[in-house]
């Protein structure tokens, strides 16, 4: 066992975790020796490039603006002069960059601030609070003394299974599921579940490779460009928001703003292009429940219909539940950490949920509003970081 002491201790190594850390390097100056990312991935952001590769996603839904990198133009100035750029690399009016792009982008970020160097492959698992500092016990035994602990939990790790899906049938599958194999080999009639941008890029992609797709959505079909409007990046919502004191009404602001189960116009026209071609079915309708027949799954619909499939692709996004699970609920229960009725986190404007402890992404959501979980969310919430970080400077050296 080794014990550790350092400034930072960012754990998750996600979207967040990484432009966070990116931030805390190069803005605020922290030495790289004085910061560690934990996260049980085997490279950085592991769980994003599984997720959107699962997906078939091309593109992202957020502008060329949204990057893990510190300058806002830098992911633009990347892509290179717009006329040499090979077709495709930013789409439509908002520029939303290609996957493949942002990806390169995220390698030379992690690059360029030494990042990997600074990867714990472990996971965190209890964390208590000591005087000046917080302990950080990993699965591997090791523990890291931090005087400021990040939790960059996201919501990854905790898929959406609805009620009447079985977590333990070899072909009933959350496609975010950690350690998702479910994509079916052979040719196959599939349903996928869930009416969002995720479900409709998956069924697109089963289409593609010559399956029978069968789309079981409760709602008709959502157009939003955004997964919330423009206006909840800046003042134009977020001084209403940031006025409001009743952490109830918060969170109703955050769920009426989020356009769940959504998708935006590119991927709904080629989703109606495949229906119209018979290559997708849609049924707006709901599963009551689901029966194996004799090499069939059977699912009951609530219209009365009855679909028998292959396989079952659940891309019902993730659990509304606080993140984190027991390392979480056990901190919150040590060190008496105050929570809304929602069971999120109760912060400060620096983000800070106890003297020496911050949260990030879904964490974060009471005070960084509906965009919180987004990368425009990390952003936001590494510039509050950098704040606490230099000020904390700051007061070192004048107290030396
Ligand atoms: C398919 C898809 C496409 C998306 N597209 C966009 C987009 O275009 N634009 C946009 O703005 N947003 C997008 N999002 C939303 C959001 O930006 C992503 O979900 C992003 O990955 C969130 O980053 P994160 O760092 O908060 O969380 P995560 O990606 O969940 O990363 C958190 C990390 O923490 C680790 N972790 C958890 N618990 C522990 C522990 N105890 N110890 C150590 N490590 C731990 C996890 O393993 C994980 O690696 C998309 C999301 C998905 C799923």
């Amino acid at each position: 066992m080794t014990t550790a002491s350092l400034d930072w201790l960012i754990i998750g190594g996600g979207i967040h975790g990484v432009h966070i850390a990116a931030c805390l390097l190069a803005e605020a100056k922290i030495a790289p020796n004085q910061l560690r990312i934990v996260d049980p991935g085997s490279k950085l952001l592991e769980r994003w490039e599984t997720c959107t590769a699962i997906t078939g996603m091309t593109h992202l839904r957020s502008p060329a603006v949204h990057h893990l990198d510190l300058d806002a133009w830098s992911l633009n100035r990347f892509a290179g002069k717009p006329k040499r750029q090979s077709l495709g690399l930013m789409k439509g009016k908002y520029r939303k960059p290609a996957l493949s792009l942002f990806n390169s982008h995220c390698e030379k970020v992690i690059h360029q601030y030494g990042l990997s160097k600074l990867h714990i492959q472990d996971r965190a698992v209890a964390c208590s609070v000591g005087c000046e500092e917080v302990n950080v016990s990993f699965v591997s035994g090791n523990e890291v003394k931090a005087k400021n602990l990040v939790l960059a939990i996201g919501a990854a790790e905790q898929p959406h299974w609805p009620e009447w899906a079985p977590q333990d049938h070899a072909r009933v599958h959350h496609i975010f599921a950690p350690g998702f194999d479910g994509w079916p080999s052979s040719s196959e009639a599939v349903a996928v579940i869930g009416g969002g941008i995720s479900s409709a890029q998956v069924a697109l992609r089963l289409a593609r490779a010559g399956h029978e797709v069968h789309m079981v959505v409760r709602h008709a079909l959502r157009e939003e460009n955004f997964d919330s409007d423009p206006g909840w990046l800046g003042p134009k919502n977020m001084v209403q928001f940031d006025k409001e004191s009743n952490l109830n009404r918060r969170r109703r602001m955050i769920n009426d703003a989020r356009h769940r189960g959504s998708m935006p116009p590119d991927v709904s026209s080629a989703l109606r292009r495949a229906i119209d071609h018979s290559q997708i079915q849609w049924h707006a309708t709901a599963v009551e429940e689901v029966s194996q027949g004799e090499t069939e799954l059977r699912l009951q619909l609530k219209d009365g219909c009855a679909l028998d499939v292959d396989r079952i692709l659940l891309a019902t996004g993730f659990s509304k539940k606080r993140p984190g699970g027991a390392l979480v609920d056990d901190l919150i229960e040590s060190a008496s950490l105050p929570c809304a009725e929602c069971g999120y986190p109760v912060v400060d404007e620096s983000l800070r949920w106890h003297s020496n402890i911050f949260v990030t992404g879904p964490l974060a959501e009471l005070e960084i509003g509906p965009v919180s979980r987004n990368i425009a969310g990390a952003r936001r919430a590494a510039s509050r970081l950098v704040e606490v970080a230099r000020k904390d400077k700051a007061g070192l050296q004048k107290a030396s």
